[in-house]
């Protein structure tokens, strides 16, 4: 039997498929992900430039948002999907840092390319980053200091370190106290520990005005008018009703017939209908309600009670706006009208209609202690809108975590170079090749004040070197970072360029945990439909462009 196959080829993998091995396969990787850190690098910090996005049907978005770059760059490269994913992991977990995990990953995968060509191996970079990172956590700790809500001074500047640069110069203006009164305000204590949930920050964009009139709404923004232009169009001290029942009449079912033989029974039966309609917008009355949000509908007989009664009311409130109005305003929502009383009333200081760019919109504002709180984002254009919105979910993400973890850091490079330095002296003390590795990975570290010093102009070795100077023990200069708005050293604790210590723990663990998983890669096999695409020009492993990502091709694969 044996030599009868001799001559056909062996078909293992699908027709079309690609595979590559070895060196080649990590090379490949690396270079694609470290690409898509090449992109976004220039964006860090305050002086970091923006990206101008145009996707498939022509739509532009201007960002500095490295979450927001990476997403809209859709690389098909399955290496670097791996920072589209470490970014939105960074996003999701913390709501700052985007840009920082990434450049972080980057100059990882930079300095174990360098191990690689030296002949280490790829297991032994992973136990030195590994060792690195772990230590990394001690010396942050180590860093932190605490902050609670009271802080609101460091939980401002903690707003201002995450939107300078970004939303043109929001950070100068109220805006950023507006971030730290929507955190504080819905922070909860659950078991002793401060939690908040940023859903319960409402964020509404309206185009117009400037951006430093934008406002901070203490309750809730409905995108909804009120029903009758008889209804009041703004009530203080409001009492408010929650409903989530039809103030309407059950239309009877398609079976049950009802048989009206003369004219009297007809005007008796309508009677009676508008009875039932009045009694239950008195019930309402009766409560003290001075307003009434109704998840369902209002039937126009009723509405015309309320307006008589001069109770403000909007129909048709999306089942979430109305748990924000809950929480917002204390109220009760009621399932049965007849059970509705004064005790499920809630309160606000005002509750008006508004319209705002040509949209009526009902604002619950000034309520008591809300829970649920709203920002009516203002700007010239679309676009200015967007990029304010992306830097008020940064500083509220930012803000948000100093308080659920308690700690927070000094920014500006200072906590890089410490960790930096700090690595190089506990490398010393592993040996062996580890001990490349973690030198390694304290080189790598240097990136984030080597690119703040860049994108000021100044020279990137010499800054490091001045702030190695500075943070060597005998000086204790720990806080030291890259000024990049005066272009020189200084100390950054001074001017108050503050980040919670979850943007570094976050950071450094996801950028090593992808690092050292494509530095496990080997072997990759596509089973690609599509055609490969030609080399970019220059060749390289797929950093030609972004088209040279598509698939598995460009990627220097046979
Ligand atoms: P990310 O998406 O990672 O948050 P950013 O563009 O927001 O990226 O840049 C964050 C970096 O900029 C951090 O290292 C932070 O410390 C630094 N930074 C922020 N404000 C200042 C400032 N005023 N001076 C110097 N560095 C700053
Ligand atoms: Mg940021």
């Amino acid at each position: 039997m044996a030599g009868q196959n001799i001559g056909q080829p062996v078909l293992i993998l699908p027709e079309g498929a690609f595979r590559s091995t070895g060196k080649d396969a990590m090379k490949a990787n690396i270079t694609a992900a470290k690409f898509v850190g090449e992109v976004v690098r220039t964006t860090l910090g305050p002086k970091g430039m923006d990206k101008m996005l145009v996707d498939d049907l022509g739509d532009i978005t201007i960002t500095n948002d490295g979450a927001t770059i990476v997403d809209n760059m859709k690389v098909e490269h399955p290496a670097a999907k791996m920072m589209v994913e470490i970014a939105k992991t960074q996003d999701k977990e913390v709501g700052d840092g985007t840009t920082t995990v990434i450049v972080l990953a980057s100059s990882l995968l930079d300095q174990s390319e360098k191990l690689l060509n030296s002949g280490i191996h790829p297991t032994v970079i992973i136990r030195g980053y590994t060792m690195a990172a772990l230590q990394a956590q001690k010396i942050l700790e180590k860093n932190a200091m605490n902050v609670t809500l009271a802080d609101r001074d460091i939980l401002e500047k903690i707003a201002t370190t995450a939107m300078t640069g970004k939303g043109a110069g929001a950070a100068k203006t109220e805006i950023r106290k507006h971030c730290v009164t929507a955190v504080t305000n819905v922070a909860v204590k659950e078991n002793g520990k401060v939690k908040v949930n940023q859903d319960d920050i409402r964020l509404v964009k309206k185009i117009g005005k400037s951006m430093a009139e934008s406002e901070l709404i203490e309750g809730v923004v409905i995108e909804k008018e009120t029903l009758n232009i008889d209804m009041p169009k703004i009530i203080n001290d409001a009492k408010i009703a929650l409903l989530d029942a039809a103030l309407e009449v059950k239309k009877t079912e398609t079976d049950a017939k009802i048989s009206i033989r003369d004219p009297s029974q007809m005007q008796k039966f309508l009677e009676q209908e508008e009875n039932a309609l009045k009694n239950m917008v008195d019930i309402v009355k009766k409560s003290g309600a001075k307003v009434l949000f109704c998840q369902k509908g209002i039937d126009d007989v009723a509405q015309y009670y309320l307006a008589k009664n001069n109770i403000l009311a909007v129909r048709r409130v999306k089942k979430s706006d109305m748990e924000k109005l809950s929480k917002a305003t204390d109220a009760n929502i009621v399932s049965l009208i007849k059970d509705m009383s004064s005790d499920d009333l809630g309160f606000a200081g005002i509750v008006e209609q508004v319209k705002i760019a040509g949209d009526e919109l009902v604002l619950v504002k000034k309520c008591k202690n809300p829970k649920a709180v709203s920002l009516l984002l203002r700007g010239g254009t679309e676009h200015v809108v967007d990029e304010l919105e992306r830097a008020i979910k940064d500083a509220i993400g930012g803000v948000a975590s100093a308080i659920e973890i308690g700690r927070y850091l000094v920014g500006a490079g200072a906590i890089e170079i410490e960790l930096s330095m700090g690595l190089e002296n506990y490398a010393k003390t592993v040996g062996g090749r580890e001990q490349l590795a973690i030198s390694a990975f304290a080189e790598a570290l240097e990136i984030v004040p080597k690119t703040l010093a860049e994108s000021a102009g100044l020279d990137a070795i010499d800054t490091i070197v001045s702030l190695k100077e500075k943070h060597a023990k005998e000086k204790g200069g720990i806080n030291f970072g890259v000024d990049v708005m005066n272009k020189k050293v200084d100390d950054m604790y001074e001017q108050g360029v503050f980040e919670p210590l979850k943007i570094k723990t976050q950071a450094i663990t996801s950028a090593t945990e992808a690092v050292e998983m494509i530095l496990r890669i080997d072997d990759v096999v596509a089973s690609s439909k599509k055609p490969m695409p030609p080399m970019p020009p220059g060749g390289g492993y797929g950093g030609g462009g972004m088209g040279g990502m598509e698939g598995m091709g460009g990627m220097g694969m046979e």
